[in-house]
């Protein structure tokens, strides 16, 4: 249950005064729905405005505060805008000009004759001043601070910079004064102002170390419930799974593995035979090998006599993995089942049953494979992949199927810089596939200016009559972004008309069974080209696929890119990469770009893309997942995450936990941040 003192911070935001139904969904679209959200919903920048009497003072392009004394409407001939002619106290001339029905507002609100503060941005007009759509108009009045410094805050269709900074406004009035959880001696080092101080202070102007600490406080939140996790999961019973090598010997791989690959199967081995459940997280660059780590890990389970579960994040994966792992076990008889939500009626009721009943030994499915109506006789392992599209918490969804917590092996193919595995899935144990399969090709990687289009499409199209096939990828920052999704459509439609029926398209508002046809036919061959958005990213094995070609690629991240790429290099063949650029390529678009020419070590990338980020000029660099924070930016991440683990370890080893006298404290904290499943486990625990 929530601790009292959060009630007024969780209330819906239709509290507020004038949210109605209108407001709702934009709001919602940021994420805003309850008042807490809108507190934290922190200005993207401020903007500085100087207050000036004499427009001399102004520079051109400067935000400005000034009063003008408006002397002549002048009504557009025409299309026209309307201009107001204004002048200071100095005399000196001033036009504020409004397009369209702005106008209205403006005849309003400078009326001839009257003087007004005007704020707004000075700009040249032939040889006269302009203010055009001023931001503000009031009354005369002797000070007209207050809006010197105001903040800009993220918007979405249908909320205003007006609404947004208003209902913020009446968010922060109301907040509740908390205990403080952040451990005495950092607030007294860092002189971080108190909580409801710092939510104040960070929507009144620049102010680093409001932010640090509103920073600081979800990164402990977070690294606190991870650590939670780690502890009731060291106190927790699992199966020891001891298997005697029988199924894995039946295993026909046509390859010998890897010596990273023994290495982390020799890991899991140890950790499965132990009494506490394990957690570990198996991380590898994509082509690395995974899937056979995975599978060894599962049949250890089964024949120990248990059961296995393997967690996609998207059915395409699903189904992917239960093929190639069919496959593999063949003549293994080992039994295998897919479940994802698509599954109804009988063939669903059939694979219920195998699980209860435990004739069913590995299942491969979508998080269908965790809701209430599948009971499992014995599971013990739960595998997943793509471990970052889930949050943690549904992950212990997850672990508390069995009577005893099962093991878990997260598998990521994101080389994730290491600061950044520390804040995705705290102190995890980590095996890391730190060496490719032999004879892997490298990957031609060139940049090519989008003018050139032509050339690419001629380059594909001998690529393809040369029985090969290709990826397209589009871009697109959300899956919402109508823009984009436009204009993935009109290049397949471009493609179509040149390549014809042999053109397929995935994209993310596609219906699963059109994506998935899509799909299979693209690995079956019948389709040779595939026009996709980032739905490609993760996981799709389609080793005669050997072109990608990348449109505006300056617009995605190095760690996205590299994901991309990995999708062709995949079989014996040598594979081409082509970066289209467009030709507004900013430095570090041009850097991003140069170093996916030059290596294709994804760990090397994770860390440079953490470095070269910023700026938010990237595909999703808040929306991406790719980190599971919302207030803390990366830097704050690099600097203040150490900080966090260090105090989150103290609370728990040194006072007394969620139970010590900064216990109540951090439990607010946790809730405060929906880490809550840390406090939950610990309850069941
Ligand atoms: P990941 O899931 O890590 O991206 P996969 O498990 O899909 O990688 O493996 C990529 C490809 O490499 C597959 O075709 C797989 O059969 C092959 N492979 C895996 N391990 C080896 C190995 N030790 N030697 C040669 N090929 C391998
Ligand atoms: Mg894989």
């Amino acid at each position: 249950m929530r601790p009292e003192a959060l009630n007024s911070l969780f209330v819906e935001v239709e509290a507020l005064e004038g949210v109605g139904p209108k407001l709702r969904k934009p709001l919602e679209k940021l994420g805003l729905t309850r008042i807490r959200d809108l507190a934290y919903h922190l200005p993207d920048r401020f903007v500085e405005r100087r207050a000036i009497t004499n427009l001399d003072e102004a520079g051109i392009g400067e935000n400005v505060i000034v009063a003008l004394t408006v002397r002549e409407h002048r009504s557009p001939s025409g299309r026209g805008p309307f201009r107001i002619i204004a002048e200071d106290v100095a005399g000196n001339i001033c036009t504020v000009t409004y397009f369209g029905r702005a106008s209205y507002t403006g005849k309003k609100q400078l009326p001839v004759g009257e003087t007004r503060w005007v704020a707004g941005r000075i700009d040249q007009y032939g040889q006269m001043l302009q203010i055009v759509h001023p931001e503000h108009v009031s009354e005369d009045s002797a000070a007209p601070v207050g809006q010197l410094c105001e903040a800009v805050y993220p918007l979405s269709e249908g909320l205003t910079q007006g609404r947004a900074a208003a209902l913020v406004a009446q968010a922060i009035k109301g907040l509740p004064d908390l205990p403080e959880w952040i451990e005495p001696g950092l607030i007294a080092k860092t002189g971080w102002p108190i909580w409801r101080e710092a939510l104040v202070e960070a929507h009144r102007g620049v102010n680093g170390p409001a932010r640090d600490r509103l920073a600081y406080d979800e990164l402990f939140a977070n690294a606190l419930a991870l650590m939670l996790v780690r502890e009731s999961n060291r106190s927790q019973r699992g199966t020891p799974l001891a298997g005697d090598g029988s199924l894995r010997a039946k295993l026909k791989l046509p390859f010998a593995l890897t010596g990273a690959q023994a290495r982390s199967i020799g890991e899991i081995e140890g950790d499965l035979a132990q009494p506490s459940p394990m957690l570990r997280l198996l991380q590898g660059d994509v082509g690395s090998g995974k899937t056979v780590v995975a599978l060894t890990s599962m049949l250890i389970a089964v024949e120990a006599g248990a059961q296995a579960a393997l967690l996609a994040p998207t059915e395409i994966l699903a189904r992917q993995h239960y093929e190639t792992l069919s496959r593999m076990l063949q003549g293994t008889g080992v039994e295998i089942a897919l479940l994802t939500g698509r599954d109804k009626g009988k063939a669903r009721e059939a694979i219920l049953m195998g699980l209860l009943g435990g004739t069913i030994q590995i299942v491969v499915g979508t998080h269908a494979i965790f809701q209430d109506s599948v009971a499992y006789k014995n599971l013990a392992l739960v595998v997943i992949d793509e471990q970052h599209r889930f949050g943690v918490g549904q992950r212990l969804m997850l672990a508390r199927k069995g009577r005893r917590t099962p093991h878990t092996l997260a598998m990521t193919a994101t080389p994730i810089p290491r600061t950044l595995t520390l804040a995705q899935y705290g102190e995890m144990e980590v095996s890391k596939l730190d060496e490719l399969p032999p004879g892997r090709q490298a990957i031609d990687t060139r940049v090519v200016a989008v003018e050139r289009m032509d050339d690419v499409v001629g380059a594909l199209s001998r690529h393809i009559e040369s029985g090969q096939q290709a990826y397209w990828v589009c871009p697109m920052v959300n899956e919402s972004e109508t823009d984009d999704l436009a204009a993935a459509e009109a290049r397949y439609a471009a493609l179509k008309e040149r390549f014809g029926d042999t053109v397929a398209l995935v994209h993310g508002q596609l219906r699963p069974e059109v994506k998935d046809a899509a799909m299979e036919r693209f690995a079956r061959g019948e389709a040779k080209l595939l026009v996709a958005t980032t739905v490609i990213e993760v996981g799709v094995d389609v080793p005669n696929s050997t072109l990608m070609v990348i449109e505006q690629a300056e617009r995605f991240g190095l760690a996205q890119l590299h994901q991309l790429r990995g999708r062709v290099g995949r079989g014996s063949g040598k594979s081409t990469c082509l970066l289209l650029r467009g030709n507004q390529l900013s430095e570090t678009g041009r850097q991003r770009l140069a170093l996916m020419r030059e290596t294709q070590d994804g760990f090397r990338l994770a860390e440079e893309d953490l470095q070269l980020r910023g700026g938010g000029e990237l595909l999703g660099t808040r929306q991406s997942g790719d980190t599971p924070f919302r207030i803390a930016s990366l830097e704050q991440i690099t600097k203040l995450l150490p900080l966090a683990h260090d105090d989150a370890r103290l609370l728990i080893e040194r006072d007394g936990g969620l139970s010590g006298p900064r216990g109540d404290a951090a439990r607010l904290l946790l809730y405060l941040f929906e880490r809550d499943w840390g406090v939950q486990l610990l309850r069941s625990g």
